[in-house]
């Protein structure tokens, strides 16, 4: 028994690279030293943070930052900004950031941070000055060659900025010290809608190695897409701009299914951007969406409720599909599952999907989220070599390298999975892409440890 507390999101996530490494470990017993040393953060660093509500009062939360692994670069990722927030969130965060970073090939460790502080039902002054707070001791820790945090839940354009602005001022320094900034002050094109496009240029690839039948520029190839923020904003935006159908969103109070064949049209979504950016819910739907064309379903998550689905792509939060709405998501037809969210599914939703897989043609093709959803880090890595360069490069630029990256990505996780999952690949089973992104982002990691001296 460990006499460490219990982390359940960390040991989750840790569980299920161990288990991806078996077959590469058994064959390759050296690296087993190194898995044990990469479990470990190099250092974590927690603080409170006070600062002032409206009314004049004293506020505190909690402040961390998980600074994973430097092997390969940098420390990169993002700061969440939710109650939920706690240490084993953060390290599940911090470790899955370390793989995924490898695996867009760009020279970036892996980190994470955040606080348990609310931003919902905050004024713009108290999330400022919350900021304010925040960067007051995070400044003590990052920098643009040690640590360049960036966005994720609830830590958006707005919050990127007042962070930026507390540590320009407080160090006379104009660095790029922060990914996700506005396009006029260092900021990446495309860095917005960077993981939602990435999750698409990744799944085009699985469309064209599985299914080649689904296409998205087909309205007939139907998408169930969860959460509503971000990531499911643009995951969205681009499945329709390609010309399939998008069924569902959610967020965390309900679900919003789209009862025409249409799907969701470009303007619902963007009236659902302009709905978040006020703190607002999908429950109040007839607002933006009139006319009954969509059905709200309050406590629910999409996956139960579609229908004729071939693609489904959670894009909210960890743990988001069970076992029981994996099972639902194979009756509706859904062939390909690719994380826009981090660890967005169970375990037990995982296994329902690898076992459809190993029967051969017709099972689902699953794509874990530091596989699917790395475009959003592999953006900000591109954002920081604009800042090193002092140049802004065009939304066209930025975009073919992003499709390039996804590419590699897709290609460097086929091929590891057919190498390094164990399995035996005959009669149509598809490698498995879970395998195959969880051992090529650890040899990539292990191996730079090990030149650098980390272990032997
Ligand atoms: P946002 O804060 O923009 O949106 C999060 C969405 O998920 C919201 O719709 C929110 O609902 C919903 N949500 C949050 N927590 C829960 C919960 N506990 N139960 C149900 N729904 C919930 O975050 P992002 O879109 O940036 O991030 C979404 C996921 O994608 C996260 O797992 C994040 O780590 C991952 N990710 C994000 C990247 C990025 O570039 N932003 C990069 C790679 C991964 P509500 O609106 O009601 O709060």
């Amino acid at each position: 028994m460990s006499n460490l507390p219990s982390e359940p999101e960390f040991e989750q996530a840790l569980n299920e690279l161990s288990e991806s490494l078996k077959p590469f470990l058994s064959e390759h017993p050296e690296y087993a030293k190194a898995f044990e040393i990469v479990q470990i953060p190099e250092r974590i660093v927690q603080f409170r943070v006070v600062w002032e509500d409206d009314s004049g009062k004293a506020q505190v939360n909690r402040g961390f930052r998980v600074q994973y692994n430097s092997a390969l670069g940098p420390y990169k990722g993002g700061l969440r900004l939710h109650p939920s927030v706690n240490l084993s969130i953060l390290k599940f965060l911090g470790f899955e950031q370390t793989f995924k970073n490898a695996l867009t090939g760009l020279s970036m460790g892996g980190g994470k941070g955040g606080s348990d502080f609310n931003p919902k039902g905050k004024s713009d002054n108290e999330i400022r000055r919350f900021c304010n707070s925040f960067m007051a001791e995070l400044s003590r820790h990052i920098g643009k060659d040690t640590d360049v945090p960036a966005g994720d839940i609830g830590t958006g354009g707005r919050e990127v900025g007042f962070l930026f602005g507390a540590y320009r001022r407080a160090r006379n320094e104009f660095a790029g010290i922060l990914t996700g900034k506005g396009a006029s002050w260092g900021g990446s094109h495309i860095r917005p809608e960077a993981t939602g496009y990435g999750v698409i240029y990744y799944v085009e690839h699985m469309i064209k190695n599985s299914c080649p039948e689904f296409s998205l520029d087909k309205p007939s190839t139907r998408v169930a897409i969860s959460g509503a923020g971000n990531v499911a904003q643009f995951t969205a935006l681009k499945v329709i701009e390609l010309g399939a159908t998008v069924v569902s969103l959610s967020d965390s109070k309900g679900a919003l299914i789209s009862k025409s064949e249409k799907g969701f049209s470009k303007e619902v979504v963007e009236a659902i951007g302009e709905l978040k950016l006020k703190g607002g819910y999908l429950e109040s739907y007839q607002s933006f969406a009139p006319g009954g064309e969509y059905e709200y379903h309050a406590d629910k998550r999409p996956w139960t409720l579609v229908e004729n689905v071939q693609i489904a792509l959670p894009s909210a939060t960890q743990n988001e599909v069970s076992k029981e709405e994996a099972e639902a998501l194979v009756k509706a037809g859904v062939r390909i599952v690719a994380e826009g969210s981090n660890m967005g599914c169970t375990a037990e939703a995982i296994d329902v999907f690898e076992a459809t897989r190993k029967q051969g043609k017709g099972g689902v093709w699953y794509a874990p989220g530091k596989a699917a959803n790395c475009g959003g880090v592999a953006v900000s890595g591109l954002e920081m070599s604009q800042n090193s360069q002092r140049l802004t490069w065009t939304p066209q630029e930025v975009d073919s390298k992003l499709k390039g990256i996804m590419t590699d990505c897709f290609n460097i996780c086929l091929d590891a999975g057919k190498k390094f999952s164990g399995e035996d690949l005959s009669g149509d089973v598809l490698p498995s892409l879970l395998s195959g992104a969880n051992v090529a982002g650890f040899i990539k990691v292990a191996d730079a440890m090990k030149a650098q001296g980390e272990w032997w």
